[in-house]
């Protein structure tokens, strides 16, 4: 990989903060854009936006063309059967809460058995739909946890937290052994590694664009068609219906039974674009060359005195381009704040706190950490200045 040419493509990675050159890592959350999705996002308002779908003029045809073209760029990115298991959401919470909320309307099991690494979203449309959620730590509690009232099983793919995989082949094939669906959240796996969702035999995956160099606010759900097929409607209005009259509704079919009102056919097509730029590299050298530079910081970072960096049992090497961590100085705790913001002074973005994943902290027994994050954009003189920062944070306290 070319890693000046790749940055050129990223403006934003050019600018300074505080006099300093910006050093982002902070992907996790979201990742910077290239210049052709900005492009593509502009393009799309400036020579071919219209409202899609029911539109028999030029531009409608042309900006629906441009959707449905996106839900294939999708559909080939993931390895789905056909694009009606495509649905377009907000993002991975949105596709979440979309199969908790459906799946309540026909389940007569209410358990779903998650990892204790789950973000937020996928522990909380759970319980707002009635679910009870079981957490596990490693596959013999998994199995333990798996009972006759287990709806789903859902998990991360990768922690956004620890970047550490779930071993997912295997509760996919223990899950499946038990005749039970699983649902992967992919937010964290996505814009890292090759997923293929017929090779892993997931039931059910999210992702979210941002996270995946596209634009905010569209997201991807995917199912295997019969399965989709069986959940009802999620959000009700225009294009999720086929009839409608004052006393009965008819849907139409999928993926668009899931895609209440105007979708985000500028976001799509940008996702698409992203997801064309991200292909264009190669998933494979991605993979390769984040998970050395992971590698690297994680040997680094274990330069700095009393810095403690956060796995799960023994599993701390298999990471996917996250790490989190707390500095100590002679025991005492500096507070992940007090890191996150003298590292900002430095023009290093790290992100500070639980990550959203409140009860991974009361498993590990923290209040949060230190998460740096990286994309394949980030390079190994940008981890240096990470270390010296922390080295000289530490000597502050
Ligand atoms: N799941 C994981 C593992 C995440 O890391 C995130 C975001 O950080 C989400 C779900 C939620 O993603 P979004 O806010 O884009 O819906």
């Amino acid at each position: 990989m070319d890693y000046k040419k790749i940055r050129e493509d990223f403006p934003i990675l050019s600018r300074e903060v505080y006099g300093k050159p910006l050093v982002y890592l902070d992907n996790a959350a979201t990742t910077q854009k290239p210049r052709c999705v900005v492009d593509a996002i502009s393009d799309e308002y400036y020579n071919a936006n219209a409202n899609v779908h029911r539109g028999v003029h030029f531009l409608s045809q042309q900006a629906t063309s441009m959707h449905e073209a996106a839900r294939k760029t999708v559909c080939t990115f993931v390895g789905a059967s056909n694009t009606n298991e495509i649905v377009f959401t907000r993002g991975t919470t949105e596709s979440i809460n979309l199969l908790a909320s459906s799946l309540s309307k026909i389940s007569n099991k209410n358990e779903v058995v998650v990892s204790v690494m789950e973000h937020h979203s996928n522990i909380v449309p759970w319980q707002l739909n009635g679910f009870k959620v079981k957490p596990f730590v490693d596959l013999n509690d998994f199995e333990s946890l798996i009972s006759d009232k287990t709806a789903i099983v859902s998990v991360a793919h990768v922690s956004n937290v620890l970047g550490i995989q779930n071993p997912i082949k295997d509760i996919i094939r223990i899950a499946h052994e038990r005749g039970i669906p699983v649902m992967l959240d992919a937010a964290q796996s996505v814009p890292h590694m090759k997923v293929d969702v017929k090779e892993l035999d997931c039931d059910f995956l999210a992702f979210s664009g941002h996270k995946v160099y596209g634009p905010t606010g569209i997201g991807v759900f995917y199912g295997k068609e019969a399965l989709l097929d069986k959940l009802p409607p999620y959000q009700g209005g225009g294009e999720m219906i086929d009839h409608v009259s004052f006393s009965k509704t008819t849907f139409n079919a999928l993926p668009y039974k899931f895609e209440a009102g105007t979708p985000d056919y500028i976001g799509s097509h940008a996702l698409a674009v992203a997801l064309d730029y991200i292909s264009s590299l190669g998933m494979s050298s991605i993979s390769d060359y984040e998970s050395q530079l992971t590698q690297y910081a994680i040997q680094q970072l274990q330069s700095v005195e009393g810095l403690k960096t956060y796995g799960l049992g023994n599993n701390v090497e298999n990471r996917c381009s996250v790490v989190s961590f707390n500095l100590f100085n002679e025991g005492t705790l500096i507070h992940h704040l007090d890191v996150g913001t003298l590292l900002d002074r430095l023009g290093i973005a790290v992100r500070t706190g639980h990550h959203c994943a409140e009860p991974l902290m009361h498993y590990l027994n923290i209040e949060g950490t230190v998460r740096a994050s990286f994309s394949f954009y980030n390079t190994t003189d940008e981890v240096d200045m990470l270390v010296a920062g922390l080295q000289r944070i530490r000597k502050m306290f």
